[in-house]
């Protein structure tokens, strides 16, 4: 397992490295390889005069297609070649005949794709009408019938152009300079070309003198994109060049249109009457208006327009929401105001109570734009969605767990929310049919649900939930994991205005990412990466993979390891006696064991006085003992015996200790161990069977320890041998059961007449008993316990006609006592007592005799 772990790891460690080294590497097929390694060098077309696209400049090829021309290069790793110094017709036959591979910045019309393979478009050409203060009328192609107007040769739309308006009367041109030349010479009508190229070219030669009048609304098909063709026989680089196209970021497609489209104010450009209001929308300083990317039906549109209306999300805190004054807020708001300034017209607020209200105010055309949503099947319907301008990180809110969520489908039919109306819903049905998702009103109230545990988890941007969260309006929930999804966001249109979405598609993209940053972070503390640099994160998402999948092992073994621990409580239930007690010894839990060995169902133990199951069968000592421990909040350890629901004894072995929380004695624990068998067996060990006096092996036991017990004390040692006298005789006289009888009858008063803790009889063999007395301060206390056990026996008058004179079972003694200095051994001791006793049997028995 650990192997398999260290061979992951490495595996994504390694992943990571090619991630980092290699991010502008386009990934090719191995005959894809073998192609550009055996064309090093591929010969690329250079207009001389095609700005801002295709041009020379200071004897190098520059211009916004020779960019890309780079950018496609350094991905694929080759030699791009510029031939340059012919015409765009020349160019054209050069591509035909195979002397150049790839020709560029070119339309796919239907007999250049005869002989040329095209790639996908990379720019959307907008075709426009020039001409001069004078001819302001000439602004659409019908009124230019009967006109000269200058076209470049090799134009795509030329032949259409014919077929449709064959009344134009077409003047060719070799370059866009030359045609603008003759138009500001009066001798062409108008010129028509892309609306790049002429405002990059009236700006360079301050063409003052002309206006753009129209747009040109050919039934062109294709429709007018730029394109990279290769040479027919070269299909396979047109799918590299494709892939490479593919490879190109957003953010590289800006700069690109920052550094050559963006030049141009069209200040220098004199409007057409019909279009006055653009003039001074165009006179907003280019860095802060999107005009200029708007083709002139775009502007007159706008123009056409008062207000753009707006609806927005109400409650979506930090990327927007209504204020108490009924004002748009938040991130979403402030990029709606720049888009407002770029493209001088107020956006006007719609409001409404909530998101499907929202919703609802779109689809009946009472907005022309949502601020922020993402595009959704059903709301598609009436909405049109483009570029976006945030991608949002989705995350998975919980209560504290003790793992962590790697996507939607971990979280199986649990219950989750999503805020009604939101698009993340139809999104995630669509990859998880059988998710439960509960709708509710805002993101707080999803929230709370889940803090109360009505919900599992909520789904959300991270922004808008850590909003929440950090401002304390929320407690107990946490962002557990990654939802597996992002969330695309931009500005809505109405589907019945489609030119309102090609307008914010611009505005959009032209918001730079430092603009977006500067709004996120005016609302957000933490940094929000702009979609562009998304490639450096990939690293740190492999790492949140690898660390997840580190979680999930350890959840995996987490799960085993609790296996474990639940059969060995499960163990530790049947087999264990277990009790846990509260401060005031009340029972709180009792395990399945001490339930069935003590016979009490654990509902009536609950609760119950621990104390009351044991008092009155234990010793004084052994209760206090206990009692203190639970008082002093302190550990104990002894034996306990219980009285069980039948009646019987059970004796445990008990260790009662505290349960500690926090540093704080909650209660006790209490384990026992049932020693009730053990006890019994001990005892059959150590008690004569007959008399149930202790035996000789425990008086052994018993005399070493009373004897240091004595010295320890300062007291005496007393030590008696007790024989029965003439007991054979009574055996023979009246048999060996009577004189049982004797045996238990003498012990039972033996044993009556001792009754102190520190007095013990034994039954040492035979008709002999052993009498300890430890504690006694003088002779003569001991002398008298001796006399009078004598006179108890001879008092049972128990007929002994063989024990004469007295007729009657008596008993000899003889008796040793020590002082604690003594340091005579137990041998001794026992050997000076049989003496004594040997003496009283020749003084004619039934006396006590003392050593000395
Ligand atoms: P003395 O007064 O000198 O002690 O005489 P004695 O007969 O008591 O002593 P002795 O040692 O000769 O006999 C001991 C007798 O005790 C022998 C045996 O019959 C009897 N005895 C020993 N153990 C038992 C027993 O467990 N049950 C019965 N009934 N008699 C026993
Ligand atoms: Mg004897
Ligand atoms: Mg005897």
């Amino acid at each position: 397992m650990l192997r398999s772990y260290a061979f992951f790891m490495r595996l994504c460690l390694i992943t990571l490295v090619l991630f980092c080294f290699n991010a502008n590497a386009v990934s090719l097929s191995v005959e894809q390889e073998a192609f550009l390694a055996e064309h090093p060098v591929i010969k690329v077309s250079n207009e001389t005069d095609w700005p801002p696209f295709d041009f020379v400049e200071q004897g190098q090829p520059a211009g916004y297609s020779i960019d890309v021309m780079h950018l496609i290069a350094a991905r694929l790793g080759v030699k791009f070649e510029f031939v340059n110094g012919y015409s765009w017709q020349q160019l054209l036959k050069l591509a035909k005949s195979k002397q150049i591979d790839v020709i560029h910045s070119i339309q796919n019309t239907p007999d250049r794709v005869d002989y040329l393979h095209f790639s996908d478009p990379f720019f959307d050409i907008h075709s426009v009408i020039v001409t001069t203060q004078q001819q302001r009328h000439l602004d659409h192609l019908a009124a230019l019938q009967g006109h000269k107007l200058a076209v470049i040769k090799g134009y795509a739309a030329v032949e259409q152009l014919q077929e449709q308006y064959p009344n134009i009367e077409l003047v060719y041109f070799t370059s866009p300079e030359s045609a603008l030349k003759a138009l500001a010479l009066n001798r062409v009508n108008a010129y028509i070309d892309n609306l790049t190229t002429i405002n990059y070219l009236s700006e360079k030669y301050l063409l003052s003198s002309l206006v753009i009048t129209g747009e040109v609304t050919l039934n062109q098909y294709p429709k007018p994109q730029l394109r990279i063709a290769v040479r027919k026989d070269w299909p396979m680089l047109r799918d590299i060049i494709n892939l490479a196209l593919a490879d190109i970021k957003e953010q590289e497609w800006i700069v690109l249109r920052k550094k050559w489209l963006s030049e141009i104010t069209g200040e220098q450009l004199q409007s057409a009457p019909a279009a006055d209001a653009i003039v001074d929308d165009t006179k907003v300083p280019s860095d802060v208006s999107s005009l200029h990317l708007l083709t002139p039906a775009e502007r007159a549109y706008l123009n056409s327009k008062t207000v753009i209306t707006m609806c927005v999300d109400p409650i979506w805190p930090p990327f927007e929401w209504i204020n108490n004054s009924g004002e748009h807020e938040g991130i979403v708001a402030d990029t709606m105001q720049l888009f407002s300034k770029r493209l001088n017209k107020q956006i006007q607020l719609v409001p409404s109570r909530s998101w499907n209200q929202t919703l609802a105010k779109a689809k009946a055309r009472q907005c022309d734009i949502i601020s922020a949503a993402s595009a959704t099947h059903s709301r598609q319907e009436y909405l049109d969605f483009g570029a976006h301008f945030m991608k949002l990180p989705v995350v998975v809110i919980t209560q504290e767990l003790p793992y962590f969520i790697g996507n939607i489908g971990q979280l199986g039919d649990k219950p989750f929310g999503i805020v009604a109306g939101y698009s993340l819903i139809e999104q995630i049905q669509a990859k998880y049919p059988s998710a439960n998702i509960v709708e509710v009103g805002n993101v707080q109230k999803g929230l709370e649900k889940v803090a109360n545990g009505e919900l599992f988890a909520f789904i959300d941007s991270v922004a808008s939930v850590s909003h929440y969260i950090r401002e304390g309006k929320i407690s107990n929930v946490k962002i557990n994991g990654a939802a597996g999804l992002d969330w695309e966001i931009g500005v809505a249109t109405r589907n019945d205005e489609p030119i309102l979405r090609e307008i914010f598609d611009k505005v959009t993209l032209d918001i730079s990412p430092q603009e977006h940053d500067e709004i996120f972070n005016r609302w957000i503390n933490i940094k929000f990466e702009h979609e562009a640099n998304y490639s450096k994160l990939w690293p740190l998402l492999l790492m949140i993979l690898c660390i997840i999948a580190l979680v999930i092992y350890w959840n995996h073994k987490l799960a085993t390891l609790n296996q474990k621990i639940n059969s060995y409580l499960n163990l530790i239930n049947q087999h264990v006696l277990n009790l846990k007690i509260d401060l005031q010894a009340r029972i709180i839990e009792s395990s399945d064991a001490f339930c069935e060995v003590s016979g009490y169902h654990p509902s009536s133990l609950q609760h119950s006085d621990f104390l009351l199951l044991f008092q009155g069968e234990n010793t004084d000592a052994e209760q206090a003992g206990i009692l203190a421990a639970i008082t002093n909040q302190q550990s104990w350890h002894g034996e306990l015996k219980y009285k069980n629901k039948n009646g019987s004894i059970l004796i445990t072995e008990t260790f009662l200790s505290p349960i500690l929380r926090r540093d704080r004695v909650t209660g006790f624990s209490v384990i026992q161990q049932d020693i009730t068998d053990k006890k019994r067996i001990e005892n059959i060990t150590r008690i004569d069977e007959l008399t149930g006096l202790f035996n000789r092996r425990h008086f052994n036991e018993i005399f070493p320890k009373e004897r240091m017990r004595a010295k320890r004390d300062g007291k005496l040692f007393g030590f008696m041998l007790l024989d029965i006298d003439n007991f054979k005789a009574f055996n023979d006289t009246y048999g060996h059961p009577k004189g049982d009888q004797v045996l238990v009858a003498v012990a039972q008063t033996l044993q009556h007449q001792l009754n102190r803790s520190c007095d013990y009889t034994f039954r040492l063999g035979g008709e002999e008993f052993g009498v300890i007395v430890s504690g006694a301060a003088m002779d003569i206390d001991i002398m008298d316990i001796a006399y009078r056990l004598k006179e108890a026996v001879e008092n049972l008058a128990i007929t002994h006609t063989a024990n004469q004179p007295y007729d009657v079972i008596t008993i000899s003694i003889g008796v040793q006592i020590l002082t604690p200095d003594n340091p005579a051994s137990q041998a001794v001791v026992y050997q000076e007592a049989d003496d004594a006793l040997y003496q009283a049997k020749h003084k004619n028995r039934n006396c006590v005799l003392r050593s000395l």
